[in-house]
């Protein structure tokens, strides 16, 4: 009582407001909380997590962006309202449809699905990644992919405290089939992940060398074909006749990026136990509202993907009559080059407001490679003029 009292007056016997002893105090625990903090991390963080660094995403505000293979056309003004229409009346102080039934819908449409197949929706395939990785991830468990390749398969094995083993390609970037199979009955991985096609290279595997792997794996095998619009094969015709395989998708190169709907298909005895790793509401009601209406603009997204093909040859095309550049064959929606200098190179393309990404240092079987997406015709103009006058 006497308490309260004294706080109504608002001061103490220091004879300091109340106001200014709350905030002494705060100030107090400010100190004492970030010391604290920083010792609790040091003491319970795993040591793997603590020597990462996050995923760095270049800014590229006003720039020609060809970093992060985004399908580079905007919508038509048609498919902008419907977008816009739909958008306003979701209902965004409810939680999402747990099942994303409308998405599901539009997928198995779209992709034919029989019914033995089932589907994981995933916030990008980023998480489907992470949630395949973390359901195999047992103490002592081996991830193994082809190096390079994507560079989160390695960090989710690193997340969910994975062992990961990394397999050189050979170096025209083919999978060594030798080095693969004795890493496999080395190994005993219990996950496989495959890019086809892979990136950062752009090239597609043989498919006869990924269907032994797929024969001879002990675990589960993910093709993950982010890249399946451009490229003129696919695994997803063959789900049935290997157990053990989980084929991976993204919107997210077909013009969603900003969607996050990436998704996993596979016979339904995966996807049951996978979908229980799913976070209940992981695809947000804006994305389950929009992303049916653009899956169903099938002739559209279609005759964008044939334009960047043919942009993509006219890229390689030009890139390879510069000297000193070899551009590799691709069967994705960007091409890899090796230059003469590639920091300096991508410098002076920063310099020139162009944004590619540098994998110089990441891989020895990348050095001096620039990755470059496939932009609209007067970006990749843009892009071709700067590399002439770089030289
Ligand atoms: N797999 C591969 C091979 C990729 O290159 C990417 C994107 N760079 C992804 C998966 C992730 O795509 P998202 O999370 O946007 O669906």
């Amino acid at each position: 009582m006497l308490m309260r009292r004294a706080r109504c007056t608002g001061s103490n016997e220091l004879g300091v407001s109340e106001h200014e002893s709350s905030k002494i105090e705060m100030e107090g625990h400010k100190e004492l909380g970030s010391r604290a903090a920083a010792d609790v991390v040091a003491a319970v963080l795993r040591p793997e997590i603590r020597a990462l660094s996050a995923y760095a995403v270049a800014h590229a505000d006003g720039m020609i962006k060809l970093d992060a293979m985004e399908n580079p056309f905007t919508l038509p003004p048609a498919v902008r309202s419907k977008i816009a229409s739909t958008v306003a009346a979701v209902p965004v102080n409810r939680y999402p449809d747990g099942g994303a039934r409308a998405v599901t819908a539009a997928l198995r449409a779209t992709l034919a699905l029989p019914d033995s197949l089932g589907l994981v929706l995933g916030n990008g395939s980023d998480e489907l990644i992470q949630i395949i990785t973390s359901a195999v991830a047992k103490p002592g468990a081996t991830m193994l992919a082809p190096e390079p390749s994507f560079v989160m398969y390695r960090l989710n094995a690193i997340y969910a405290g994975m062992r990961f083993v990394g397999v050189p390609l050979t170096a025209d970037f083919a999978l060594d089939a030798d080095a693969m199979r004795s890493a496999i009955e080395r190994e005993r991985p219990a996950l496989i992940f495959i890019a086809y096609p892979n990136n950062p290279t752009g090239n597609l595997f043989a498919a006869d060398a990924i269907a032994d792997i797929l024969r001879m794996a002990p675990g589960v095998v993910v093709i993950d074909e982010a890249y399946y619009a451009f490229a003129d094969a696919s695994f997803l015709p063959r789900i049935a006749e290997f157990p053990n395989l989980v084929l991976l998708r993204t919107v997210s190169k077909i013009g969603m990026a900003g969607l996050r709907l990436g998704y996993a298909v596979a016979a339904t005895e995966w996807t049951t136990e996978l979908n229980k790793l799913r976070q209940p509401y992981n695809l947000n009601a804006l994305t389950q509202a929009v992303a049916p209406l653009l899956l169903a603009e099938g002739a559209l997204l279609a005759e964008q993907a044939a334009m960047l093909k043919a942009e993509r040859a006219r890229l390689h095309a030009a890139l390879a009559t510069l000297r000193g550049v070899e551009p590799f064959r691709t069967q994705t929606n960007f091409v890899l080059a090796r230059v003469p200098d590639a920091p300096r190179w991508f410098d002076a393309l920063r310099e020139a407001g162009i944004l590619v990404k540098n994998l110089h240092g990441s891989h020895p079987l990348l050095d001096h490679c620039l990755r470059i997406t496939v932009g609209m015709p007067a970006e990749n103009d843009a892009l071709i003029a700067a590399l002439n006058a770089l030289r």
